[in-house]
């Protein structure tokens, strides 16, 4: 394109939303979520929600991992005709071990250059345990959500190898069985549990995975919320 053309293709924006604190959101995602033409979310109550507290009336469509041919395209035509969109997830940086990685790479193979992909950048769960958790950050391995079957077991030894940090999501209904694994695949060595990030909750809890184990076995309120669990 030449620097005096208008640029009319469509542009699809990544916007990061709160995973917790509601003031957890940036003011170019406030004015982004304003402008565009429509913005895609998992949840139309949830993102219903924030934007209600922004008096942001835009379009709502939803957006989420049972998206069909059907609504791809329907995204898609939308882009084509130079449309603006937002894509937000329930919470976090959508894409990052969530279902809008689909389109964005569906809006990429369909139309390459002809869309604009922008990412507007926020708060992320992997980011902000990182942050807090005092662990050497210069490289990391991040797994996204451990299998529950297949290449479980590969993974933890692969953990039990590692020779940089090891960072993934958990839910607090597996975070105990994660815990015994981790017990018996790295044993007396010190990991961290980021629960409940930018919540009035939040905790960095530090300690051995039997340690831990026995502190949420003892304390089962504190096994609520969300987590992420990194092995330094
Ligand atoms: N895209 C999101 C992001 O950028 O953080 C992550 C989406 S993933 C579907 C959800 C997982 O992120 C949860 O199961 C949990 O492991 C982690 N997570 C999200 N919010 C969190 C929070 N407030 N505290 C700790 N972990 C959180």
């Amino acid at each position: 394109m030449m620097n005096n053309e208008i640029d009319t293709r469509g542009i699809l924006y990544i916007v990061a939303t709160p995973i917790g604190n509601r003031e957890d959101i940036t003011l170019r995602a406030l004015s982004i979520l304003k402008e565009v033409d429509v913005i895609l979310c998992e949840d139309t109550r949830t993102t219903g929600v924030l934007l209600k507290m922004h008096s942001i009336t835009n379009t709502l469509m939803s957006y989420n991992a049972h998206a069909t041919e059907k609504k791809h395209d329907s995204i898609i035509a939308l882009l084509k005709e130079g449309k603006k969109i937002a894509l937000v997830s329930d919470a976090g940086t959508p894409t990052i071990s969530d279902p809008g990685i689909m389109l964005v790479q569906e809006a990429l193979t369909q139309l390459g250059d002809d869309v604009v992909i922008v990412p507007i950048p926020g708060a992320s769960a992997l980011i902000a345990a990182l942050s807090g958790s005092g662990i050497s950050t210069a490289s990391f391995t991040f797994l996204g959500f451990l299998p529950h079957k297949k290449g479980r077991q590969t993974l933890f030894k692969e953990i039990a190898g590692r020779t940089r940090p090891y960072v993934f999501y958990e839910s607090p209904h597996r975070l105990l069985k994660t815990l015994q694994s981790l017990d018996e695949y790295i044993g007396e060595q010190g990991i961290v549990v980021a629960r409940e990030l930018t919540k009035i909750h939040e905790t960095f809890h530090k300690g051995t995975p039997k340690e831990l184990l026995d502190s949420f076995e003892k304390n089962p309120q504190t096994l609520r919320g969300e987590c992420v669990v990194i092995v330094p």
